[in-house]
């Protein structure tokens, strides 16, 4: 925090002197944004914005192609697509092009961004209106098109992915987050972000409280050798949001356009924290985890997938829990060191096994074990760096204590913003059974190291453990 004060996305120039005065070895990359606006009228700038991208603002510079997924977006009653399209007819040549619009559900898969890509070749700017999926798939295309320019128009506070530069795709069922590129310009419309759905903007407020659990995975994963990427200042900018946005929970479920402003400053400030870190870690977590495991459960089984942000918010909850219990229950002098190491033979089977029930064919576990052999390689050669850790346990634990919210503060935040709480209240909902399924392997599905393999590793990640975090989370208002 510069003075007191909160980071202000829109100020670019600001943000970019706070990160470079705080990282003098030069570690974090460059914010690849030109302008972030959000408020009232940022509609109105979308002409000047384009102008100043189609080919340096001279005229002939290539078509302007706007983008959309096929579902209309009420503003003010108007549909905020064709009042765009408007806009630009004014002052350039524009072609619609609707991507998905065979498809009952937009996925960011393969298919979507082929369709997204023949659409903005040869565009002399690409404008994307709607939610984080149609921006991601954007993304990725104008990044296979040469860096075409990009505008984002965020149609709703949903996740925190607008504003970096990776894409989530889904491969083989399953969610990866694979590098596509920064937008040039997000204009958030604050009247059209209001009156986004309710779950949606809810769902973001879901995303947003795992600033509270996903930032200390990252530490932790620092501090046990498993990542070198951590750096405090991304992490600093967003948590300073928090108190805020906790406060804030009443006003946001009643769509104050304050409560709703602020949550497009944080969302939109994690994803720039995540660009200039070059990973996701720093908001992305345990709780992600068990999120991206509820839709690979969801798309092998041919059911629509839930927001993303709501079930990152449930999940938040649980994790949570097994901080507290990490916090209570660790003692390093109880650790059989030799136990913590398991064998690369006796994990494949166990993670080919967990993932066997939701995809006989192995596939999904091909993938899994991929990766989260990296992991247990590293793991397995960062010994030294785990018994440094926990000789040091107790400083470790007043820090890692800063960066996590109890269940108590965040069952509260969540239900007072009108977000769900349980998996059972998600929608569409989710068995006890898939949460119990999720939240047991979500450890096993990629190579990012997280409370979830610690405890894993220390072997308290059994059945009965997270039967105990969920009726934790279920004393919060959480849980089934
Ligand atoms: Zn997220």
């Amino acid at each position: 925090m510069l003075d007191g004060r909160l980071a202000d996305p829109t100020d670019l120039d600001g943000l970019r002197e706070v990160l470079n005065a705080s990282d003098p070895e030069g570690r974090l990359a460059e914010i690849g944004m030109k302008r972030i606006e959000i408020g009232s009228g940022v509609l109105g700038l979308l002409p000047e914005v384009v102008s100043g991208l189609v080919d340096g603002g001279k005229p002939g510079g290539g078509c302007v192609v706007l983008v959309t997924d096929p579902t209309p977006i009420p503003r003010d009653g108007e549909e905020l697509k064709g009042l765009v399209e408007e806009m630009l007819a004014g002052h350039f040549t524009v072609e619609r092009a609707v991507v998905g619009a065979e498809h009952a559900e937009l996925h960011a898969d393969e298919k979507a961004i082929d369709e997204a890509e023949a659409a903005v070749a040869g565009a002399g700017c690409v404008v994307v209106v709607g939610s984080g999926t149609i921006s991601d798939i954007c993304k990725v295309a104008t990044a296979r098109t040469g860096g075409t320019p990009l505008v984002i128009v965020q149609t709703v506070a949903s996740v925190n992915g607008y504003s970096d530069d990776v894409s989530v795709l889904l491969k083989n069922g399953v969610k990866r987050t694979v590098p596509s590129r920064w937008p040039d310009v997000l204009l958030a419309d604050l009247p059209t972000l209001v009156q986004a759905p309710a779950a949606m903007n809810a769902a973001g407020y879901g995303d947003a409280i795992a600033m509270y659990t996903g930032p200390a995975d990252w530490y932790l994963a620092s501090l046990v050798g498993m990542d070198d990427s951590y750096h405090p200042a991304p992490v600093d900018m967003v948590l300073d949001y928090g108190q805020a946005l906790i406060d804030g929970a009443d006003a946001m479920r009643r769509h104050e356009p304050e409560a709703v402003d602020r949550l497009v400053r944080v969302l939109t400030l994690g994803g720039i924290a995540a660009g200039v870190t070059g990973t996701t870690a720093c908001l992305s977590g345990t709780e992600h985890l068990v999120s991206h495991l509820i839709d690979l459960h969801a798309g092998q089984n041919g059911l629509p997938l839930g927001f993303h942000g709501a079930q990152v918010g449930v999940a938040t909850l649980v994790v949570a829990a097994a901080w507290e219990t990490l916090f209570e229950d660790l003692d390093p002098s109880e650790i059989d060191f030799d136990a913590c190491f398991p064998e690369p033979g006796k994990m494949e089977p166990f993670v080919r096994e967990a993932f066997a029930g939701v995809d006989p064919t192995g596939a999904v576990a091909d993938e899994c074990w991929s990766d989260y052999r990296k992991k247990l390689e590293r793991w397995r050669e960062r010994r030294g760096a785990f018994e440094a850790f926990l000789n040091d346990w107790t400083r470790h634990r007043t820090e890692l204590k800063t960066m996590v919210a109890t269940p108590e503060r965040l069952g509260g935040a969540m239900t007072g913003a009108g977000a769900p709480a349980r998996f059972g209240r998600l929608n569409p909902a989710v068995s006890p059974e898939t949460a119990r399924w999720a939240v047991r392997n979500c450890s096993l599905m990629r190579n990012r190291f997280t409370i979830a393999d610690l405890l894993f590793f220390l072997g308290w990640w059994d059945d009965a453990f997270v039967e105990k975090l969920l009726q934790r989370a279920g004393s919060v208002g959480g849980g089934l």
